[in-house]
């Protein structure tokens, strides 16, 4: 397939996160500003910088025939998966309750596939009655599941098989997917057989292969080795009389943190095109962290300063249960200061710290911030994905607010839940000493 020359994407953030006059702006927006009227900790996102995420993958891929469907767990706020579907953008599921915030986003079922290990049975049927577009498939027990339920419904099932390659992506080992002892996928020297015992079921539709290596991928060579084994495989399914008209190549692809640029769109266009791009498949790809992940800041105050080992140890109102990454990943997210820093060079170190009682509630140590003092406000940069969808209550804490900037104003696109909604669902009644209160059904 003809490639124009690879061209060099320079991903210049400083579009929609820059600083006026010395202070912090989300597109035409001062973030203090913003600050006054939401409460911290909040994340903040900029529209066009998921626009600008989109355009890019989009203007890449359109010309070799691969369509993009959003990773839904990455960013699952219904307006984010709105303004996505909006610019015709898929969605990539892995749950019921995703399949339900892409529905109520207004993404049309045509365009959502269901990836995942554990779907349940009740979340496969709904997937079927809802008519989607395909369910990607990780073992041989759940092709039967699959068969089963389509049966019951009267329906046939659409479905790809997700291959483990075994392919390193290189990335961290909580999120590699693809190794021989992943729990992901099915092994692909499984794969002839059941792709033609499931191609011969009548509830079944097999209409080809799903593949997902990893995430935050930046060295890309990974992604080469595994959709060359995916064009390998399709040629020896197709040798043996099978049709394979759909091939999913999963997301994974990382995003520029810190020092490290992030990898081409371009050099992954070439090589998806040199790869898989003559087969004549329908192509697929399902990034979440690309769309989304340097589009959002988590927005916090400063609470306390304390002397620490080395530096200083500041303790923000933001902890794990909002941005998790760090904790889970050993993720460092950069730091953007509400004042621009001046002299930074000579400014102390920080270690960043959340109100957690956990010692991994802990962001890692910062310096060139400038002075900080307590009831300052600093934003943890690239924040967009796997940030707001992670979070939780834990520590009984308020699950975080999110904000969408677009221009020049802002929505919250998710309040603050306060902590009667949550104990509203806990029994507040003696019951080891009594009658249960008269309570409804659960919905
Ligand atoms: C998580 C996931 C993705 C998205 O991964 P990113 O690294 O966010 O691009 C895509 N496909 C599947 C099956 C996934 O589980």
């Amino acid at each position: 397939m003809a490639m124009t020359t690879p061209r060099k994407i320079q991903p210049d953030q400083q579009a929609w996160f820059h600083y006026r006059a010395g202070e912090l702006h989300v597109e035409g927006l001062c973030l203090t500003d913003i600050a006054r009227e939401v409460p911290t900790p909040f994340y903040c996102y900029s529209a066009e910088a998921m626009r600008w995420a989109y355009s890019i993958l989009s203007d890449a891929l359109s010309p070799i025939g691969v369509s993009i469907c959003f990773a839904v767990k990455a960013n699952s706020n219904i307006a984010v998966l709105r303004l996505l579907s909006e610019l015709g953008c898929g969605m990539d599921i892995v749950s019921g309750g995703e399949l339900e915030r892409a529905l109520a986003a207004g993404a049309p079922s045509s365009r959502i596939i269901f990836s995942g290990v554990g779907k349940t049975r009740a979340e496969i049927a709904h997937a079927l009655e809802t008519g989607i577009h395909q369910i990607n498939v990780e073992s041989a027990a759940e092709i039967e599941v699959i068969a089963e339920v389509a049966r019951s419904l009267g329906r046939r099932a659409t479905i790809a098989l997700r291959v483990n390659p075994d392919v390193d992506a290189k990335t961290h080992a909580k999120i590699t997917t693809a190794t021989k002892d992943s729990k992901f996928g099915i092994a692909i020297d499984d794969i002839p057989e059941l792709y033609a015992k499931a191609a011969a079921r009548p509830e079944l539709d097999v209409q080809g292969l799903a593949v997902h290596i990893g995430s935050q991928v930046q060295d890309l060579s990974p992604f080469r080795h595994a959709f060359a084994s995916m064009a390998g495989l399709v040629t020896a399914l197709r040798a043996k009389g099978l049709e394979v008209p759909r091939l999913d190549l999963g997301g994974g692809i990382g995003i520029a943190f810190g020092d490290n640029p992030g990898p081409d769109i371009a050099e992954y266009a070439s090589i998806v095109a040199e790869t898989v791009g003559d087969l004549g498949c329908q192509l697929t790809v399902e990034p979440g962290r690309w769309l989304v992940g340097r589009a959002g800041l988590l927005v916090t105050e400063l609470l306390y300063l304390k002397d620490g080992q080395d530096g200083y140890v500041a303790i923000v109102d933001a902890g794990m249960n909002d941005l998790m990454r760090p904790a889970l990943y050993d993720a460092k997210h950069p730091v953007l200061p509400f004042h621009q820093a001046k002299g930074a060079a000579a400014s102390p170190r920080y270690r960043i710290v959340g109100p957690i009682c956990e010692s991994s509630d802990d962001f890692g140590a910062y310096e060139g911030l400038g002075e900080l003092k307590a009831g300052d406000l600093l934003a943890f940069d690239c924040a967009g994905a796997y940030g707001a969808s992670m979070a939780s209550t834990y520590n009984s804490r308020d699950l975080v607010a999110e904000v969408l900037v677009d221009g020049d104003h802002f929505r919250t696109i998710r309040r603050r839940q306060n902590i009667r909604e949550v104990l509203e669902l806990e029994d507040t009644g003696n019951w080891q000493n009594g009658p249960a209160p008269a309570k409804k059904a659960a919905g």
